[in-house]
């Protein structure tokens, strides 16, 4: 017999409409919400939350800066403020787990895009230009609300990037030591719906099933992030994205198919064409690193420095 263990995550999470982002606020019995979030989306999350919203904060960054951090408390503290509702991708996803740590409210968390950190009890920062991650239920969000119509206009080479790094947080956990029979069938399914989906939003961004479905895995592939233990894929992405200051899911984009190639994983080379098709950055090279960049690390990043076919 195999030994496993599972958890499932205490977090609600709601497919509908941005309309309802009031009610699920008084579900959660705020009443002085802090809005984070660029006008694009704020100013229609501002409206639904009507008077329960005490303060905006539009300057979220991406890698959770904590000097910015400390500027959002600062409008905590001002506005007296009982919860935080953020709208967008991870960096003000991560803005709100981050002011969440400090004081322990409750986070009322609008995806925007695939990057899955709304369901995650995972928050990297950044402080004198490291980064530290940490895992620590203090952040996990209360509830999410997904809108696909948020998503529609989310630009393709941010939704392709996107997209396979939510992919990758399902291809982890199918290499992961404390993978369980439930990570797997989340990991698959988020993986094909994943794969589907985006040669579609490619084709056509507006296309509402095809949005659905890659947000439908979005979800699935975080919740797998949240249970298993980050791996290769998560450690260099880090690395290399701490040392060299790359983008965050451009650079899973890159490194994922040789990731899954050295990991021996049958659809590595499915993926590695996946991304050839999408316009999105193909190799280290294009996010800028040289050989030098590389010295001494594995051969799968020289093999990733050239974008070549993964061996
Ligand atoms: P992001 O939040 O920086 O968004 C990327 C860009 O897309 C931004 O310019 C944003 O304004 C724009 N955008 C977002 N949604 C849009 C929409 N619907 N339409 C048009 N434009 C839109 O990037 P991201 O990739 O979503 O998140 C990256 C951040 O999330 C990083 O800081 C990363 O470390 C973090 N992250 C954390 C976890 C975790 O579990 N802790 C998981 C994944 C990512």
């Amino acid at each position: 017999m195999t030994s496993f263990s599972y958890a499932a995550n205490p977090v609600r999470v709601v497919f509908g409409s941005l309309d309802t982002l009031g009610a699920e606020a008084d579900r959660l019995g705020l009443g002085r919400v802090l809005l984070i979030g660029r006008p694009r989306h704020g100013d229609r999350a501002a409206a639904a939350l009507g008077p329960r919203l005490a303060a905006r904060f539009e300057d979220a960054t991406m890698h959770t800066p904590v000097d910015v951090t400390e500027r959002a408390l600062k409008v905590v503290a001002e506005h007296d403020v009982d919860g935080v509702v953020a709208i967008g991708g991870g960096s003000a996803t991560g803005l709100a787990k981050a002011i969440a740590l400090r004081t322990d409210l409750p986070q009322l968390i609008v995806p925007t895009t695939y990057a899955g950190s709304e369901l995650t009890s995972v928050l990297g920062e950044t402080a004198d230009g490291r980064k530290t991650t940490r895992r620590t239920p203090a952040v996990r969000p209360e509830t999410v609300l997904y809108d696909v119509g948020l998503t529609l206009e989310l630009p393709v080479p941010v939704s392709a990037a996107s997209g396979l790094n939510a992919l990758a947080h399902a291809v982890e956990a199918r290499y992961a030591p404390d993978a369980n029979p439930m990570t797997d069938l989340l990991a698959a399914e988020a993986t094909k719906r994943l794969m589907a989906a985006l040669p579609r939003i490619a084709a056509d961004p507006s296309d509402v099933d095809a949005r659905t479905d890659a947000l439908r895995g979005a979800w699935l592939a975080g919740t797998c992030l949240d249970t298993v233990k980050m791996g290769l894929h998560h450690r260099l992405c880090h690395h290399l994205g701490g040392k060299f200051g790359l983008p965050h899911a451009e650079t899973h984009a890159v490194l994922l198919p040789y990731v899954m190639a050295h990991q021996g994983l049958d659809d590595a080379d499915d993926v590695f064409e996946l991304a050839a098709s999408l316009p999105i950055p193909h190799s280290l090279a294009e996010l800028g690193l040289t050989e030098a960049d590389i010295e001494g690390e594995p051969d799968l990043l020289r093999q990733a420095l050239h974008g070549t076919r993964p061996a």
